[in-house]
């Protein structure tokens, strides 16, 4: 059986392990978060870089940082993982979705402004499959109404927008480091802060609300509750599996483009036949490979051509029930104009097997195969 996704492992995971465990820090913040930290401010440019437990929670102390108040809105795609909406309306926010741009299944820009009411506290651009939403008109449009931006940048590591990193163009970036993204530490994530604005209450917040870290630094002789605040900081265990990965981020990111221009290559004469559609990647978007997928006509070709895989070994998937047709997000968020494309191209995407070193065989296998069941 092909799988559908394999944890990146890059073979030096055990011996940082080893180290963080032997140097009896095995808690929070120490060696390795603190490198892992630090490599990313460096690779993005953000003011600070704070790992944590989840891209989720991420999100979450982002949404703590905005001071999210019940009724508060914000606006995002429909279509999407449920933490983008989650870490709002645990606050007592409301989701207002709009409509995506079918070509990049990202949030579609031009529908962001008619969604824009008094209550509207922030945007949240999600960037799918890594390839990013249009940010210069996203950050236009929160400037003007004076609206705050976190990216869902959990798929975007690695990816830049115009030469910018993902995560660092709005106020907030969340990163996620779960094991089925690009780099992973198990269950793990990150919070980019842009110009550092907030970066101390981050940190409170983040270690139950108290004045830890400053403590940690020497910069006071006793640290004490501060703030209302809660446990974002992941272990240090987990810290060093990422940092293996992170000495190799360039030779990761490089074999997960070689995997998908593969496969972009290898079926782009049925999207020339009008069979299949591919992924579409703006020029001024450098993205990171974090998936590919083929859209089917529709649900039914869609489920006919998962079914074929998975007979002849090929575990293909697809995902994102969009949030305003799921239970939770009738409660919690309403959509806000039509859904033109959300429902109907959600039903049409097929995620194909795209890992870190996934065989350029297995690869085939899976091509010959779909263009089979296309004959
Ligand atoms: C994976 C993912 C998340 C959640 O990440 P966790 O680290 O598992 O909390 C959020 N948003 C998007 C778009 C994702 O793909």
């Amino acid at each position: 059986m092909i799988s559908f996704n394999k944890p990146p492992y890059v073979g030096e995971e055990i011996k940082y392990i080893e180290e963080a465990v032997k140097a009896q820090k095995i808690c929070g913040d120490g060696q390795f978060t603190k490198k892992c930290n630090k490599w990313f401010e460096d690779k993005t440019g953000a003011a600070k870089v704070l790992l944590t437990t989840s891209c989720t929670h991420a999100t979450e102390l982002a949404a703590l940082l905005l001071d999210i108040q019940p009724g508060d809105e914000v606006i995002m795609p429909a279509y999407t993982f449920v933490s983008t909406a989650d870490a709002f309306v645990l606050r007592g926010a409301t989701a207002v979705f709009v409509d995506i741009n079918p070509k990049t299944m990202n949030i579609d820009e031009n529908l962001i402004e008619d969604a824009i009411t008094e209550k509207t506290k922030a945007i949240v651009p999600v960037h799918y499959a890594g390839v990013s939403c249009e940010m210069d008109k996203i950050m236009e449009i929160a400037k003007k109404h004076n609206l705050y931006v976190v990216e869902d940048a959990a798929q975007g590591v690695m990816s830049t927008y115009k030469g910018k990193a993902l995560g660092t163009i709005g106020d907030y970036g969340c990163y996620s480091f779960h094991e089925t993204k690009n780099y992973s530490m198990g269950e793990g994530g990150a919070l980019l802060i842009r110009d550092g604005k907030n970066a101390e209450l981050a940190e409170i917040i983040r270690e139950k609300g108290t004045n830890r870290s400053k403590f940690f630094r020497g910069q006071i002789d006793k640290y004490t509750w501060v703030e209302a605040g809660s446990s974002y900081l992941p272990s240090d265990m987990n810290a060093a599996y990422l940092w293996a990965q992170l000495q190799k981020a360039d030779e990761i990111n490089e074999n997960r483009l070689q995997s998908w221009n593969r496969y972009y290559e290898g079926l782009k004469d049925l999207k020339e036949a009008g069979k299949i559609e591919l992924p579409y990647v703006p020029e001024y978007c450098e993205h990171n490979a974090h998936m590919f997928y083929i859209k089917a006509k529709d649900l039914e070709e869609r489920s006919a051509l998962i079914s074929y895989l998975k007979e002849n070994g090929v575990t293909a998937v697809f995902h994102y029930i969009p949030l305003h047709t799921a239970p939770a997000g009738k409660e919690y968020g309403r959509f806000h104009g039509e859904d033109k494309y959300t429902t109907k191209e959600s039903e049409r995407i097929i995620r194909l097997p795209m890992y870190y070193e996934l065989d350029e065989q297995d690869a085939k296998k899976v091509m010959d195969l779909i263009h089979t069941f296309y004959k």
